[in-house]
């Protein structure tokens, strides 16, 4: 059924397909999709729908959207609530949508060297609080300040980052219904030359080790204690292997590809057969890092 909410800013698109808006270019409709224009939008919207299910997304950069969609709502927040604000030498005020790339870029332009291990990390702001997004050992929370979040009735609350327990990919403290909009983040300040010295040092590290030409979600699995889920994908012979148009990529063992045409099904699959070698020759349960959505 069409819905209409004439006070919105933007257009709310029934049947809305989400492929495009992920890293992996796959996964059906979206029921209902909306792109706020601002802040203020966004609450008129989470005020005006009362009964389906509200999902939010940022890049799609680290979901699975199965090939059946997402029923009721999903609000896409890349390219929206994108302001981004240095409030002092180190000192940040981000939106949720903000890109990342971008926010270490202007970072780094700031000379705050503490964000350059964030160069080459997809997604957007919002989406890296939620999966506490990180690299060479340091990761996004160490950084942060308070947050703002907005509720499945459009209330925004300030909440200081001493209300949530962030570990490895993951955060608690955050309600069911509840998302960011926005945070502030301090960063160490250094010399603007060697931060952006750092910046390319990091993103070509990436360029040599990474799949970076194939559509891909980035790690699909935890590193388990002490291990590395590539390591133990790669000693079991899974390298190389398809299902559909799904490949376990050749250049990183934690990474699927799409080769083209890959079903999220072919993906599941993928995962479930890591899942099960891994667990049958090393005694070892990996851990979905992917979050999977949809039916
Ligand atoms: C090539 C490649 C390399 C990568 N390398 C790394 C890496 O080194 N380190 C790393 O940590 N990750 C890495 N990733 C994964 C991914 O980029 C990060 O997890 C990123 O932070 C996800 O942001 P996103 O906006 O794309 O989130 P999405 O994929 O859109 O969403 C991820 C989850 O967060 C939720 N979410 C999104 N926005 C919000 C919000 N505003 N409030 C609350 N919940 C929200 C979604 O519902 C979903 O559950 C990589 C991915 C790729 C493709």
């Amino acid at each position: 059924m069409n819905k209409s909410f004439p006070q919105l800013k933007g257009p709310l698109l029934h049947n809305h397909p989400l492929a495009k808006h992920t890293s992996w270019k796959i996964g059906g409709p979206a029921e209902y999709f909306y792109r706020p224009v601002d802040t203020e939008d966004l609450i008129k919207l989470l005020n005006a729908w009362q009964d389906e299910p509200v999902t939010i997304i940022g890049a799609g950069t680290n979901i699975l959207i199965r090939d059946q969609g997402i029923k009721g709502l999903v609000i896409h927040l890349r390219n929206s609530l994108n302001k981004l604000q240095a409030l002092d030498e180190n000192t940040i005020h981000s939106e949720a949508g903000v890109n990342l790339t971008y926010l270490v870029q202007k970072c780094t332009e700031l000379g705050m060297i503490g964000a350059t291990f964030m160069a080459g990390i997809p997604g957007t702001l919002g989406g890296a609080l939620k999966m506490n997004a990180g690299a060479y050992g340091d990761a996004i929370w160490h950084y942060v300040k308070s947050v703002e979040t907005i509720n499945r009735h459009g209330q925004i609350k300030t909440r200081a980052a001493t209300e949530f327990i962030a570990s490895y990919r993951q955060i608690e403290g955050l309600a069911k219904n509840e998302w960011f909009i926005s945070a502030e983040l301090k960063f160490n300040s250094g010399e603007i030359e060697k931060a952006k010295q750092q910046m390319q040092t990091y993103i070509q590290k990436r360029e040599k080790s990474q799949p970076l030409n194939l559509p891909s979600c980035g790690s699909v699995f935890r590193n388990p204690d002490g291990d590395y889920a590539a390591r133990l994908i790669e000693v079991n012979g899974l390298k190389g292997k398809q299902i559909g148009g799904a490949k376990i990529s050749e250049k990183h063992a934690n990474f699927i590809v799409n080769c083209g045409n890959a079903k999220a099904a072919d993906v599941e699959s993928l995962m479930q057969e890591i899942v099960a070698t891994v667990e049958k020759s090393n005694g070892i349960k990996l851990i979905t890092e992917v979050h999977i959505l949809g039916d």
